[in-house]
């Protein structure tokens, strides 16, 4: 019995000193996977128990500390990898996530890590790629340089530049608008180990804020348009009434100069009018400085005459230039024909000079509309003119017919009795007509009397009315002239008269004369009719006394009887003639 207790102590022994001897060896090398199974939670007793059983020495006690201690430490530095090894996941997980690029480089500004984000603008497949480059090698140049002088001033001044706006110009990766943020980075010791740079992308916003601009300028240029085109609108409607209402075309040139210096305000212009003759047209009205355009030229030079058609020319060795441009004129212009049934009236011309923005269709329309509702105008008062002519002149000598001398002279003394002016009446009848007309044919009869009244009309002034009133006889009223310049009138009419050279079949037919009889009022009457019956008893009278002169009637007072209707106060010029 005793021999087997003793046997027994000893084997426990043995087993202690194996567990402790175990849980020193997983202590001292830190198996895990020992030490998961027998941590000093289960081996401290287990020695414990061991030591009681066995008694063993306080050297395996002292190397089971020793073992616990360095087991610990190895623990902590494991921990401390797994966290940073955590860390660093969840870093990566981070930056990878972010919409915005991001980007660490170094003190000399090469990339060294960037994320995905960053990785999708520089169009890399892997981000790796861009490791040890730098701006330049994806970006212009001079972005590049300045891009990397923020980095530099980020780095000295360990001082972030944030949110800055710019154009990130790139000719292989497109131009992009983005906001960047730099940052310094710094190592523990607080020395600057390069940058950390924050990229966001603002194209998307950029553009749509461009947009965005874009249409309320353009709706700003359309408001300010319809404006424009509403008071353009205004001005022609006002210019064609006033238009309307013109009696002749000198009113009219008035109210077409207004309006087309309101209307044409950009550049210099003319209104350039066709002449009678049709040979040239000359600028009525003119506005701007600098015009490009001679004021008179043959019609032949502007291609909008001849084509009566819109011209619209720039540059000064434009084949289809206009000829009456200055030779030095080197902008844009604009030459508008006034046409009116196929006839063109005149041009509207406007020009801008060199450099100056070309005409828009919309002022081109405007010239347009302008110049048809003028040339529509002109035309209207052309035929006016021409109608009222017709029903006021006589077609064969152009002069007035005797119903408008009646109605003016009516007019005419009356105006004379209210401001105590005289009116003048020269009655005149050409010698021998009938002899003419059977010796020479009626052709001939017919060119006396338009010679005589072309005659007239230039021996007469603007306020003069020189009629023919009928037949032969013709009658020259003259407001506010008196007796004696009424009689010098005569007297050189008859004279003229005289001197016509006409000629029949190119043969000369030798001098005509005219017998003239002079009234006046007040002197010889005291109204219309009176005035022009004693000129005719006048005109008798210079008949009677021979012809080829000039009588004057008898006043007013007298007697007929007693003062014959010779020569009162005005000397009688009677010249012999050949008669006809
Ligand atoms: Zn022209």
């Amino acid at each position: 019995m005793k021999q087997a207790l003793k046997q027994n102590t000893t084997l426990q022994l043995r087993v202690a000193c194996a567990i402790s001897a175990v849980a020193a060896v997983a202590g001292a090398f830190g198996c895990s996977r020992i030490c998961g199974i027998l941590d000093h939670r289960h081996a401290f007793p287990l020695l414990l128990a061991a030591n009681l059983l066995s008694g063993a020495g306080p050297a395996i006690l002292i190397a089971f500390s020793a073992a616990s201690r360095i087991r610990d430490l190895l623990t902590s530095e494991t921990q401390t990898r797994r966290e940073a090894t955590q860390a660093t996941h969840v870093l990566s997980a981070l930056l990878e996530s972010l919409p915005d690029g991001v980007f660490f480089k170094d003190v000399d500004g090469r990339f060294t890590r960037i994320n995905g984000a960053y990785a999708k603008r520089l169009e890399l497949a892997d981000p790796a790629e861009a490791m040890g480059k730098s701006d330049s090698d994806y970006f212009d140049e001079a972005w590049a340089a300045s891009a990397r002088a923020e980095e530099i001033e980020v780095q000295q001044s360990r001082q972030p530049v944030l949110n800055r706006e710019h154009l990130e110009p790139s000719e292989s990766l497109g131009d992009a608008w983005v906001s960047t943020s730099r940052l310094p980075l710094l190592d523990v010791a607080g020395n600057s180990v390069g940058t950390l740079g924050i990229s966001r992308d603002l194209t998307g916003r950029k553009y749509t804020e461009q947009a965005l601009e874009n249409a309320n300028t353009q709706l700003t240029g359309w408001v300010t348009e319809l404006e424009i085109l509403g008071k353009q609108t205004v001005l022609l409607g006002e210019m064609g009434e006033m238009l309307q209402t013109c009696l002749s075309e000198e009113e009219a040139q008035g109210v077409i100069n207004q309006y087309a210096h309101q209307l044409f305000t950009d550049g210099a212009g003319m209104l350039a009018v066709m002449k009678a003759s049709r040979n040239f047209v000359e600028a009525t009205s003119s506005w701007g400085n600098d015009s490009a355009s001679e004021f008179i030229f043959p019609p032949e030079q502007c291609w909008a005459l001849r084509r009566g058609r819109i011209q619209h020319g720039s540059g000064s060795s434009s084949p289809a230039r206009c000829a009456h441009l200055h030779k030095a004129f080197s902008g844009n212009y604009l030459c508008v024909p006034m046409m009116a049934q196929g006839e063109a009236l005149g041009v509207l011309h406007l020009s801008v000079p060199h450099g100056v923005r070309d005409f828009t269709e919309e002022q081109q329309r405007l010239a347009a509309t302008f110049a048809e509702r003028v040339g529509l105008a002109l035309a209207n008062l052309k035929l006016r003119e021409v109608l009222r002519s017709q029903s006021i002149r006589d077609p064969l000598t152009g002069l007035f017919n005797r119903r408008y001398m009646e109605e003016s002279l009516e007019r005419e003394v009356r105006r004379a009795a209210r401001n105590g002016k005289s009116v003048g009446a020269i009655m005149v009848d050409l010698d021998h007509f009938k002899r003419f007309n059977d010796t020479f044919g009626h052709e001939a009869g017919d060119m006396l009397l338009r010679e005589f009244g072309t005659l007239a009309r230039s021996k007469t002034r603007k306020e003069d009315i020189a009629c023919r009133y009928g037949g032969e006889e013709f009658i020259l009223i003259l407001p506010d002239a008196p007796l004696e310049v009424t009689f010098a009138r005569a007297e050189e009419l008859r004279q003229a008269v005289r001197h016509l050279e006409l000629k029949s079949a190119g043969r000369p037919i030798g001098v005509v004369t005219a017998s003239i009889g002079v009234s006046s009022f007040p002197e010889h009457a005291l109204n219309a009719d009176t005035l022009v019956r004693v000129a005719d008893t006048a005109l008798y009278k210079a008949k009677h006394g021979g012809r080829d002169q000039v009588v004057v009637a008898p006043a007013i007072d007298a007697d007929p009887a007693d003062h014959p209707a010779q020569s009162t106060h005005c000397e009688v010029t009677t010249v012999s003639h050949s008669a006809l």
